[in-house]
């Protein structure tokens, strides 16, 4: 990491490159430097000055803060392999963007777009601010495939999914990806905050998990995608609903930091696919449709900035939620419910800070109908401990699971996780690897192990209710309770 080097603001090399044309790279949640409009664009500039702005009130989760670490300290390096460098600052964005902009006589300013209400709003007023100014100012797309804006039935945001993917597909997906820079120009010599001084990565050691499970940055997120093309694309279908296998692409992560974008990835599976005609056109289908999801995930935030806290339906604002049972909570964060499904996602996305989407599916059924607590809650704990953490995804897949949300599952639709894990985790290999109590049950009982005969449990080594929980809730009987409370929205005001 480039460190503080003393050079005062007005020192020859700092003001020769004040005497020149020098640009601004916003980074943000674009580590990557191929498929990247800003830095190209900040790239034709005669000085680069490629910057990292760590804002006080970044409410970063503690999962995401740790990939953020390891992603900045991979571009830093790929940045200083083509003669540039990676300044690093804390403070607020338009403070720190105009003491940059004075001190080296910056013409320039480009980043990629991002699409949460706040970071619209300091967006907008900082390339205003800057416009006026003077200065040139551009911002890109390069997270999504299409705008959010760009796709709309009859200038209205589409409420379901089908036809919002449809009319995607129509507007056209395929865009061909730039390439990355070969050589950068050169960045004047700056004070960079030290990474360390981040504060990103944990205080006491709880990060084994993640350091095991992932490599971060650019090239991981490259090499990642070539695998899932090479091995596991062709199954995709049904290998993206087994749990205990790596069936899905695991880019979720890569995405979210932006150190891979969608065009990149939709234009390789074109690639793979014309190499290798036998990648079923219904994979390919099946696997875009997800990158789908995303995107309609960023159109919803878009069109609805208030559902990252309320509910799209507006039925719900009828329902009175019972108090949140603490013993419940406690019992999910933890992966103790005594459901094995459920108890293995949340100890997987403790450990490797990610859960398999169906699982993901499971544990918020569980914890949103079952136990009645609000999507609210589970969102933020997910924000905190997945490493893939997306504002867009995280807000519809909660929404959507609880079915308040756009093209919501009805409330009536509870996922059983016993019938979930038979039939997705029939050998319960995804159960024993994350709930090692459970190892030496037989396929049979590893999803109900309260209903196993003693001796099945004796043979296993378990003692119910000491090695591992009996279920925190009666399955059958929160799900009646569920369908009486959620009974209420038929009453609510029309949407
Ligand atoms: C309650 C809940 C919370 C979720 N929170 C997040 C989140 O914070 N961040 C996040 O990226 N995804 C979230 N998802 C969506 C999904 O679970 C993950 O994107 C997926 O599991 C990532 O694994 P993958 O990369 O192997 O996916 P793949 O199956 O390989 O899919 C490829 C890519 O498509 C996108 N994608 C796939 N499924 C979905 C989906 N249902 N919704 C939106 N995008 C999707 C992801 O970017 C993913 O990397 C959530 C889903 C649920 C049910």
């Amino acid at each position: 990491m480039h460190r503080s080097d003393g050079f005062a603001a007005d020192s020859p090399k700092v003001r020769q490159a004040a005497s020149q044309d020098t640009a601004i790279w916003w980074i943000r949640r674009d580590l990557r430097l191929a498929d990247n409009p800003a830095l190209l664009a900040a790239a034709e500039h005669q000085y680069l000055i490629p910057v990292y702005i760590h804002e006080p009130d970044d409410d970063l989760g503690a999962a995401s803060a740790w990939w953020l670490h390891h992603s900045l300290l991979a571009l830093q390096q790929t940045l200083c392999k083509l003669g540039s460098n990676l300044i690093l600052r804390q403070g607020r964005a338009h403070e720190v963007l105009d003491s940059l902009i004075k001190d080296n006589g910056v013409t320039a300013v480009y980043w990629n777009r991002q699409y949460s209400p706040t970071q619209r709003a300091r967006d907008s007023q900082i390339k205003r601010t800057l416009r006026e100014r003077g200065l040139r100012v551009e911002s890109f797309n390069s997270h999504l495939l299409l705008e959010p804006w760009q796709n709309t039935r009859d200038g209205h945001p589409y409420k379901v999914f089908t036809p919002f993917w449809k009319a995607c597909l129509k507007l056209g997906i395929d865009h061909a990806p730039h390439s990355a820079p070969t050589q950068l120009r050169p960045t004047p010599r700056l004070n960079s905050a030290r990474l360390e001084a981040l504060n990103l990565l944990p205080r006491s050691p709880w990060d084994g998990g993640l350091c095991s499970t992932w490599n971060v940055g650019e090239l991981a997120a490259w090499q990642q995608l070539q695998t899932f093309l090479t091995r596991h694309l062709h199954d995709y279908p049904e290998g993206r609903n087994r749990p205990a296998e790596p069936g899905s692409s695991r880019l979720s992560p890569h995405l979210a930091f932006g150190e891979i974008s969608p065009r990149q990835i939709v234009y390789a599976v074109r690639a793979q696919q014309h190499a290798h005609p036998a990648t079923s056109d219904e994979s390919v289908r099946i696997f875009l449709s997800e990158l789908g999801w995303r995107e309609f995930g960023y159109h919803l935030l878009y069109h609805h900035p208030a559902t990252i806290q309320e509910s799209l339906n507006p039925r719900w604002c009828v329902l009175h939620w019972p108090e949140v049972d603490n013993t419940y909570w406690q019992a999910w964060i933890r992966g103790q419910t005594g459901i094995p499904l459920v108890d293995a996602g949340m100890r997987e996305l403790w450990h490797t800070g990610w859960m398999h989407n169906r699982v993901r599916m499971n544990v918020a059924s569980l914890l949103t109908k079952n136990m009645l607590i609000p999507w609210q809650y589970g969102e933020r704990w997910f924000a905190d401990t997945l490493v893939d953490f997306d504002l867009a995804s995280n807000v519809q897949g909660w929404q959507w699971t609880a079915g308040c949300g756009a093209d919501a599952a009805p409330y009536f639709r509870i996922f059983n996780p016993v019938l979930q894990g038979e039939k997705f985790d029939p050998q319960g290999d995804y159960v024993r690897r994350w709930v090692p109590e459970l190892a030496h049950l037989p396929p049979r009982w590893i999803h109900r192990p309260w209903e196993a005969p003693a001796p099945v449990l004796n043979a296993a080594g378990i003692r119910l209710g000491h090695d591992y929980p009996y279920p925190v809730v009666d399955l059958a009987a929160s799900r009646t309770r569920a369908l009486e409370f959620f009974a209420a929205l038929k009453r609510g005001p029309e949407e």
